[in-house]
């Protein structure tokens, strides 16, 4: 396994750190219903993906999280 050879001292380490700030994700407006949607991602609001309709109605309305199919033992 590889060892560094010399320690990192805390300016180069803080350097480092200072690119690491989170950003607001980019949104894109659905071209269906102009909602902020995230790019190259199914719309929440209606569904639609690249003009068609991915998710039905009944399933759109709900968000989009969890989605637990586990039934385990
Ligand atoms: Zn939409």
């Amino acid at each position: 396994m590889a060892v560094p050879k010399k320690r990192t001292s805390k300016a180069r380490r803080d350097k480092r750190r200072a690119t690491h700030k989170i950003s607001a994700p980019r949104l894109n407006s659905c071209p269906r219903c102009h909602s902020p949607r995230l790019p190259h991602r199914v719309c929440p609001v209606c569904g639609t993906y690249a003009g068609r309709e991915v998710i039905s109605h009944e399933i759109a309305e709900q968000p989009a999280g969890g989605g637990s199919a586990g039934a385990e033992g």
